[in-house]
């Protein structure tokens, strides 16, 4: 057997499963997507370590378990449409698209929109489409969206984004101002105009900037 393969499976077991996670279209997902794909070659060998991982331009592809508890929250069941914001290596999107129907994921940092990009295309992921732009503003053409994934924090929760989300459909989004933990939130819009937001914990992201985001400093302007 590959060790990739081994390691991925022991993975899905140990850090996804074991913890909690029990719908079986995510643990099959988890168990599918060659997460070694989507990392830079440096970190292959820890692909399947319960970490973060960096991917270049500051940012970091997400813990395995964070990447299965956010889909988890979303309680999809697979037919979707479903957006994704900071699209980072991709590997999110794989997760998604093995679930669901459609998946659109935008992300600001030029070189890592062709990042994901690549790797999807690479790995055979013909229905996701990467947007390089500010997500933070959506993707009003495919909008209204069944669920929305934001893998970036925001100071609050960008309007444009409930907005694009259909009537009983969910957002999971990391909200706060510390730049070390925020809260996980979901966001269920339940009337035209009525918002259910429930607190899911504490999380770590890379800050979403944008529009509706954090502002851009000079550091981390727009490539
Ligand atoms: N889901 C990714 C993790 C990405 S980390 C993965 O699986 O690899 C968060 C990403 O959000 C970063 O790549 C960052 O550039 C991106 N991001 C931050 N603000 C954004 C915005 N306004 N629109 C789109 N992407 C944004």
């Amino acid at each position: 057997m590959d060790p990739f393969d081994k390691q991925r499976k022991e993975m899905t077991a140990n850090q996804i499963r074991a913890r909690g996670v029990k719908d079986e279209s995510i643990l099959l997902a988890m168990g599918n997507v060659r997460r070694e794909s989507f990392v830079p070659d440096a970190y292959s060998e820890l692909a399947y370590s319960d970490r973060p991982l960096p991917i270049g331009e500051g940012q970091t592809i997400s813990q395995p378990y964070i990447v299965a508890f956010m889909i988890d929250a979303l309680g999809l069941k697979g037919g979707e449409k479903v957006m994704e914001i900071g699209a980072g290596s991709g590997y999110a999107a794989a997760i998604l698209a093995e679930i669901v129907h459609e998946v659109y994921a935008i992300e600001r940092i030029g070189p890592l929109a062709e990042y994901a990009t690549s790797n999807l295309v690479r790995e055979g992921y013909g229905n996701v489409h990467v947007l390089h732009s500010d997500g933070t503003l959506g993707w009003d053409e495919h909008a209204p969206f069944d669920a929305i994934l934001v893998s970036a924090a925001a100071p609050e929760v960008p309007e444009s984004l409930k907005n694009q989300l259909v009537v009983g459909g969910r957002m999971v989004i990391p909200v706060g101002t510390n730049p070390d933990f925020q809260q996980l939130l979901r966001v269920t819009r339940v009337k035209e105009k009525q918002f259910e937001v429930e607190n899911l914990g504490d999380v770590g992201f890379v800050p979403l900037i944008g529009q509706q985001g954090w502002e851009e400093t000079q550091s981390d302007a727009i490539v």
